[in-house]
């Protein structure tokens, strides 16, 4: 593998901060070009003087002189709306989107206007603009390649077998903090325990998207876009343990799954090398211990989420950036201490059922719809 020049679009994030472990531990694989930060940029500045990127970008504009200070032989970009251009270089060879939120939309459809090979942690544009990202990579040279670990087991089960062939998608979920509350229960959940997930280690916007089991829905849209796979053929099921990833049954019967320990580096470093294997210095499994692995149906009465997503694909055009943007306010709106944990599928659904679009569908109608709904479902009172 010859050596791949990197733009990390979030660096300072859960998913960037660990792309970084993989880059210190193969200096002569990987170059860091493109470093970006939304406003840690003590974090971002810390960054730059250890990896050396040519360009570094701050979102927030008030902390562009702190970064110039510290960061003089770096070129410092100054506000979001310059991430596409960060994200199309001709320097650069792989792009890791590991954005959060409809805010890594342009990016992505930058770098696939550019041919880049994508490496796809924000898993938002895919459920905000599938169809719109699919049409452009057909006509463009562009991979994208997906970080999230449900999706790389799905890839690594696809290895040498032929898409059509697929008869199942089998998507795991660990069920998150809430798996055995009542739904009673749920009326009390606290931004504290929703911020705590049992298996995995994240960003406070997934981790609560977790918890409510969007994270599932957002993913099973990722999944139906990335495979060109039909909802009805994707099944999510609950998997306490998170060791199994994902699996595929295939139209003779056969499953594959793909297995390892919750740990984001190794869908990371595979999105990154694909379709080659790179060595990672990380915990391995212990076979010698006893291991239970157990699976549960989901309780869509529960965790609503899970169905308003499926059906909000099923709707097609612009219900899943409806979805999204009306999630991402919801869930703002709880961290902030503002609405009840209940409320985030209650916002999610009033602002699908309110919000009606009959535009074609594209990149600016897209950013439209999107600021429409955040407005609506800001306004929603408690
Ligand atoms: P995070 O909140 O830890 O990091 C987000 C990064 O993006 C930070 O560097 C932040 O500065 C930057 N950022 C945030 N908002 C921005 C904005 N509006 N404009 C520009 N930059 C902005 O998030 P994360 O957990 O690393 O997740 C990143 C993406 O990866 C999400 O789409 C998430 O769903 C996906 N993902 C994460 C994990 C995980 O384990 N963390 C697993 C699977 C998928
Ligand atoms: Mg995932």
């Amino acid at each position: 593998m010859k050596k791949q020049k990197l733009a990390i679009l979030g660096s300072t994030g859960s998913i960037g901060t660990q792309a970084l472990d993989i880059v210190r531990q193969h200096p002569d694989k990987f170059e860091v070009i493109v470093l970006t930060a939304n406003s840690n940029w003590k974090l971002l500045a810390e960054q730059v003087k250890e990896f050396n990127p040519k360009y570094a970008l701050i979102g927030n504009k008030s902390h562009a002189k702190d970064l110039e200070n510290e960061c003089s032989q770096t070129n410092i970009l100054n506000g979001k709306e310059h991430l596409p251009e960060l994200a199309s270089l001709n320097s650069v060879d792989i792009v890791l989107n590991a954005l959060v939120g409809y805010a890594g939309f342009d990016s992505t459809l930058a770098a696939i206007r550019a041919d880049k090979k994508i490496a796809l942690a924000n898993k938002e544009s895919l459920v905000v603009g599938g169809e719109i990202l699919t049409e452009e990579l057909k006509r463009s040279e562009a991979k994208l390649i997906p970080v999230d670990s449900e999706h790389s087991a799905m890839l690594q089960c696809l290895a040498g077998e032929s898409w059509d062939d697929i008869e199942k998608i089998i998507i795991t979920a660990s069920g998150g903090p809430f798996r055995a509350f009542t739904k009673e229960q749920m009326h009390q959940v606290t931004a504290e325990q929703a911020l705590d997930h049992p298996n995995w280690n994240m960003g406070a916007k997934i981790t609560v998207d977790s918890s409510t089991m969007m994270n599932k829905g957002l993913e099973i849209i990722e999944a139906h876009w990335l495979f060109d796979i039909p909802v009805h053929k994707i099944q999510p099921v609950i998997h306490p343990q998170s060791i199994i990833h994902s699996m595929i049954t295939f139209i003779d019967g056969s499953s594959k799954a793909q297995l390892g320990l919750p740990d984001m580096k190794v869908p990371i470093i595979y999105a990154l090398t694909y379709p080659e294997r790179l060595d990672l210095d990380t915990q391995r499994m212990n076979w010698n211990e006893i291991l239970n692995l157990t699976f549960e149906p989901v309780d869509f009465d529960k965790f609503p989420c899970v169905r308003l997503a499926m059906e909000s694909i099923e709707k097609g055009g612009y219900a899943p950036a409806i979805l999204n943007a009306a999630n991402e306010i919801a869930v703002q709106r709880f961290l902030n201490k503002e609405i009840g944990y209940i409320q985030i599928p209650e916002i999610v659904e009033k602002s699908l059922a309110n919000i009606d679009w009959n535009d074609s569908l594209n990149a600016e109608t897209l950013k439209e719809i999107d600021k429409e709904t955040r407005t609506y479902a800001k306004s929603i009172i408690k």
